[in-house]
């Protein structure tokens, strides 16, 4: 029996994520669910958007799955999902990309793996105010230790890249890519422009790799790695990418597999591993019966396949590829009409035919 925390999410969360969990109990994975809550909900009930119990209960089961968090735009609290990933020490950000036959994309045959460097960058969250004292003081000094002129009337991110955080990052990828019997890591950044911190993500890549002979290890700038990847991105394999570039070539990576409801994810660290779609919670969408749930529903299958519970991953997947082949019960991205829920239940019934 496996005892999962189960955060149902906000927006078009709920939807999503109830009925990845119903497709799995229907599939007779043996799971015991403890639901916790984070984001508006918790918001409201705890005045907090993340509260400790939710935090604990993942601690304590060390294997979650969640739908999508809405973060405020400029204001209001900080990302759930970053402070999730930072309180957990969940430094691997994996997303798959795979084509699906009968997924309205213009390309063919994708098979990428995306890891994404999960814990610094730009995205800690280190952030100094327009106007403020502290912040002024930063422009002064920097300009005293580097010469450097900012205007005063600025605000300031702060991008730490450490040689640790990169090398284990790295030592994730080529292992993963040993596991999983994978050829290539392109290592992604922008050194030329970025000597230090990106240089140091890049070194450390290149260090890492000596220590993999038989895995081919190249890289490219990310502007680069952008075009290549419209142009020929059956030519790649694994991306591993400093935390912002991995975030957004993640999305670039999921329009090539037919958008962000095709594209799952999994945040993993040495001992705890939270599930969770790519996508966002699309709050225009909340309520209406109308996303796909592939990316939640794949992201569960992820789940399956690090609780080693492959025969059911294997079914899941097969059940949705069937579905989307079909092409008569799929939501609007996808080209048809269904609604959420439609589509779960058609995907539902071809897990329970794939055991037959
Ligand atoms: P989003 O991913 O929620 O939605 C962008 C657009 O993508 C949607 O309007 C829709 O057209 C499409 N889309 C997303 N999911 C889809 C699905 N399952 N099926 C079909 N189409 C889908 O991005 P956003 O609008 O930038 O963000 C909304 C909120 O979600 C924000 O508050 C953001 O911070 C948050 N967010 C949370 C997570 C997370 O919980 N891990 C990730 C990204 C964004």
């Amino acid at each position: 029996m496996h005892k999962i925390t189960f955060i149902p999410g906000d927006g078009i969360g709920p939807e999503i994520s109830n009925l990845a969990k119903r497709c799995l109990e229907s599939m007779g994975v043996q799971i015991e669910w403890e639901e916790a809550i984070a984001g508006e909900e918790a918001l409201k009930k705890f005045n907090t958007p993340l509260p400790n119990s939710t935090i604990q209960s993942i601690k304590k089961n060390k294997v979650a799955i969640k739908g999508p968090i809405t973060t405020p735009v400029a204001g209001g609290f900080r990302s759930v999902n970053v402070a999730m990933r930072q309180v957990l020490d969940l430094y691997v950000c994996l997303r798959p990309y795979r084509s699906f036959l009968g997924a309205s994309s213009k390309y063919e045959n994708i098979d990428l793996i995306v890891i994404r460097e999960n814990s610094e960058d730009l995205y800690a969250g280190i952030e100094f105010k327009q106007g403020e004292k502290d912040t002024k003081r930063i422009i002064e000094d920097i300009q005293r230790l580097e010469g450097s002129r900012i205007s005063l009337d600025s605000a300031i991110s702060i991008k730490p890249i450490s040689e640790y955080a990169s090398k284990r990052i790295f030592r994730f990828a080529f292992e993963y890519v040993r596991r999983n019997k994978r050829e290539k890591i392109t290592a992604v950044h922008k050194a030329n422009i970025m000597k230090y911190t990106d240089g140091l993500f890049l070194e450390s890549g290149r260090e890492i790799s000596k220590q993999y002979p038989e895995i081919e290890f190249e890289d490219r700038i990310v502007d680069n790695m952008c075009m290549q990847l419209i142009l020929k991105p059956q030519k790649y394999d694994v991306l591993v990418l400093p935390n912002l570039y991995g975030d957004i070539v993640s999305d670039l990576c999921a329009g090539l597999v037919g958008g962000l409801g095709m594209s799952p994810g999994a945040n993993i660290g040495d001992d705890v591993a939270l599930f969770e779609p790519t996508h966002g919670s699309a709050p225009k969408y909340k309520g209406k019966n109308k996303v796909n749930p592939t990316a939640m529903l794949l992201s569960a299958a992820l789940m399956l396949r690090y609780l080693k519970e492959n025969t059911a991953a294997d079914r899941l997947e097969k059940a949705i590829q069937e579905v989307i082949k079909e092409g008569k019960i799929v939501t609007y991205d996808l080209g048809g009409s269904a609604g959420t829920r439609e589509m779960g239940e058609e995907i539902i019934r071809h897990t329970l035919h794939a055991t037959r």
